[in-house]
């Protein structure tokens, strides 16, 4: 490329996913919770993942966009403004809005709280904001296939890496207790929805990962900064009733839906190179446009002082066997994914010559 030239930074990111031997179709994706009024961080997150679609389409590959609703997060505060379905923004005093459903439900997931709006009749809160946040997509012309977190677990999509998680939360403790000092000894990374009062509670005391089940308390949790009280219910839930913490779901999204791009803020990653552990994060493209492909351990890393660790994996063959958390070492070296198939890649020069129309 000349010095007069400048290379689009999706292309660049293209790049690194076709170096990366995807198999087809691509999977890019974005993803948020439905807390509350669509914004331009929520257009920002589409479309980033977008244009690396288009570019990646250029070049004669098949692509499929998904958007993740994070939609079994809890709802941690009573949000001041709401949107009806038609993107009019109402204030929380306004009588369209039922403020005492919302404050009554601090502590479930969204799809467990009833949508806000009176006279709207989405299933959930969650519902009706992804519903806000589909027809977004929709209106900009970009073709995303949405996936309700709430749905991978009721499906047991997601139990797989879940009883992964759970299988090596010692070393989910030992990895988490490098970054934070306030972590428990007994921490399990998954939190139980109370089956009398819906709420998510992290009291989780024991764990029997082939029958799929964990023992809780419902003592509560803190949201948005004050504590939510719990029912004291004591039962057994099964892995599909309740979530893993973010630093553990997000990681299971990409294994689960097969993730080769996901845009995301340099703020919440610092990948560091380290073979050992075989893992294989998706290709990410940070706030600043650098690329960063690195295969090895993923440390999600926070503004201000907190640091978070997590590993993400994704077996080379088979997607969904990956593991989470301390992936053992690969046994010799990792076979490259479609290195017997037919050449691709640089066949087609894409369409503009490397710069955006
Ligand atoms: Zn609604
Ligand atoms: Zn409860």
């Amino acid at each position: 490329m000349s010095e007069n030239q400048h290379e689009f930074w999706a292309d660049a990111v293209a790049d690194e996913v076709e170096a990366s031997d995807p198999e087809e179709p691509v999977v890019i994706k974005g993803g948020v919770s439905p807390s509350g009024v669509p914004h331009v961080g929520h257009l920002n997150e589409l479309l980033r993942g977008w244009f690396v679609a288009e570019a990646l389409r250029d070049r004669g590959y098949k692509v499929r966009q998904v958007f993740t609703s994070d939609d079994r997060d809890a709802l941690r505060k009573v949000p001041r403004r709401l949107a009806t379905s038609e993107f009019e923004l109402v204030e929380l005093g306004d009588d369209r809005v039922n403020a005492s459903a919302l404050g009554r439900n601090l502590g479930k997931p969204y799809t467990s709280i009833p949508d806000p709006i009176e006279g709207c009749d989405h299933d959930s809160y969650g519902d009706h904001f992804t519903h806000l946040l589909h027809r977004s997509a929709n209106l900009l012309g970009v073709d995303v296939d949405f996936e309700s977190n709430t749905e991978l677990y009721e499906s047991g999509a997601f139990e797989p890496a879940t009883q992964t998680a759970l299988a090596q939360r010692d070393a989910a403790h030992e990895v988490l207790a490098e970054y934070q000092s306030d972590v428990p000894d007994d921490y399990v990374p998954f939190m139980a929805q109370c089956a009398e009062c819906g709420r998510l509670t992290d009291d989780v005391r024991e764990v029997d990962v082939d029958a799929g089940t964990v023992g809780y308390v419902c003592s509560g949790l803190t949201a948005g900064g004050r504590e939510v009280e719990g029912c004291g219910t004591e039962a057994t839930a099964t892995l599909r009733e309740g979530k893993l913490p973010w630093r553990f779901e997000w990681p299971a999204q990409w294994v689960t839906l097969g993730v080769d791009f996901e845009p995301f803020g340099k703020d919440h990653a610092e990948w560091r190179r380290d073979r050992r552990d075989g893992v294989r994060p998706p290709v990410t493209g940070a706030d600043d446009l650098r690329v960063v492909h690195a295969r090895g351990r993923a440390t999600l890393l926070l503004r201000g002082e907190r640091r978070y660790g997590a590993r993400a994996a994704r077996s080379p063959r088979a997607r969904g066997r990956a593991v989470l958390l301390r992936a053992q070492p690969p046994k010799g070296p990792r076979p490259r994914r479609g290195a017997t198939g037919p050449a691709r890649g640089r066949l087609r020069p894409s369409r503009t010559g490397g710069a955006w129309p």
